[in-house]
């Protein structure tokens, strides 16, 4: 999810939608473009996809991000971005796409759940705060754009149960905002400190493994009732990783992870 600044958002293509705005739009298999939508996509993944798609597939983190991405840099921001891999076909199609429509339907990605409404985050200085904006964005071959059944935001969220990747995915954008800067140094985006932070948001199980086998409850205080949950509870692990790496990337304090 790109960040918008306030002077570019008149000039994006689609149309805002505010909470009350409405739009029309249904998908189903009778659409003459049945899962044309599904192939040869730039798909990013947020580190809550990537979670909900290895549990969806019974892989680990390291078995999904090995199989199924591209780990790519972008212009502007010094953490990678994470993208699905299509598969080597001729149309290059979407890896989960199957003939009766998406196999990972009920885990599939924050960008898939609320198309074609795109999210983006505008954030606001003065106030410190990411605030979500909307666009509808049908591709022109989209014909779902043209039939009957009207939608205000809210419902559309809550129709396609988004509401959980949405709140992790503006979490996640307000901490991959601060990488618009270099924390880097000398070690550079591939160096150790890279790796460790992008397993902590991409890599969970491996970063469970990190917190319970390596010297890193000796570095770091944590409540024993925090712990807990953490063994089990893949998305509290992630929402402690956002805040790790708040702590050892940025400096930042942080009530639950205290530096010994
Ligand atoms: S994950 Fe599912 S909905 Fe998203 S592009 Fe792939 S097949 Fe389509
Ligand atoms: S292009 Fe639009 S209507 Fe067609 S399958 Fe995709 S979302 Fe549905």
């Amino acid at each position: 999810m790109k960040p918008i600044e306030i002077e570019d958002i008149d000039k994006l293509p689609g149309i805002r939608i505010r909470e009350n705005d409405t739009f029309c739009f249904r998908c189903h298999p009778e659409v003459e473009c049945f899962n044309q939508c599904c192939r040869n996509l730039n798909l990013f993944l947020y580190p809550y996809d990537v979670l909900r798609l290895k549990q969806s597939l019974g892989l680990s983190s390291d078995e999904f991000l090995d199989r199924h991405v591209d780990i790519v840099m972008r212009p502007a921001n010094f953490f990678p971005d994470v993208l699905l891999r299509m598969a080597e076909n001729t149309e290059k199609t979407c890896p989960f796409l199957i003939e009766s429509g998406c196999s990972v339907y009920p885990d599939r990605p924050d960008t898939c759940r609320t198309f074609p409404v795109e999210q983006g985050m505008l954030y606001d200085a003065d106030r410190k705060k990411d605030t979500p904006v909307h666009f509808f964005r049908p591709p022109d071959f989209c014909q779902g754009q043209y039939e009957k059944k009207e939608w205000t935001l809210p419902a559309w969220i809550r129709d396609q149960e988004a509401e959980r990747h949405h709140q992790l995915t503006i979490r996640w954008a307000g901490l991959k905002r601060l990488f618009q800067n270099d924390p880097w140094g000398f070690e550079g985006p591939q160096g150790p400190k890279a790796k460790m932070a992008f397993m902590a948001t991409y890599n969970i199980d491996r970063y469970r493994d990190f917190v319970f086998q390596s010297s890193f409850l000796k570095r770091y205080k944590v409540k024993s009732e925090i712990l807990k949950k953490l063994k089990t509870d893949d998305v509290q692990l992630l929402k402690f990783g956002f805040e790790w790496v708040n702590v050892f990337i940025w400096g930042m304090r942080s009530k639950d992870i205290r530096p010994r």
